[in-house]
């Protein structure tokens, strides 16, 4: 979409600070960090959020999660643990309508969320 800002990321049309990337999905530090680490996971395609992850595309599903996984890994943060959210409508407080995974750590979190 033309004037999502994620798609523009993903397009390298806006820059970002990327962690990593592949032809499917590309993973960035957020701009206004909630954690020591906070990296943002989004697929390429333009995806609203959760709700858009049907059946056919359990493939990438799955995909975003590993990637989420394999950072948490190299950036140090998997055996202190980590948190992977995914915000999704009004109540769930999704600011960005183009689907990411958060990757938080680095801190305790606390439960449940705010
Ligand atoms: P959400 O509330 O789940 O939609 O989260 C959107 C996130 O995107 C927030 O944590 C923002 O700080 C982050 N964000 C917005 N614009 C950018 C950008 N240009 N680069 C990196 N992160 C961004
Ligand atoms: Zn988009």
């Amino acid at each position: 979409m033309a004037e999502c800002i994620f798609c523009k990321i993903a397009e390298g049309r806006v820059e970002s600070q990327t962690v990593y990337e592949d032809e499917q999905v590309k993973a960035f530090y957020d701009l206004n960090p909630q954690a020591p680490v906070h990296v943002l996971i989004i697929p390429k395609e333009h995806l609203t959020n959760a709700l858009e992850l049907t059946a056919e595309r359990t493939a990438l599903a799955g995909h975003l999660v590993v990637v989420a996984s394999r950072l948490a890994q190299q950036l140090g943060i998997a055996e202190s643990g980590f948190r992977l959210v995914l915000n999704c409508n009004e109540h769930g407080g999704q600011a960005v309508d183009h689907l990411h995974f958060h990757l938080l750590g680095g801190r305790q979190m606390n439960w449940p969320p705010g």
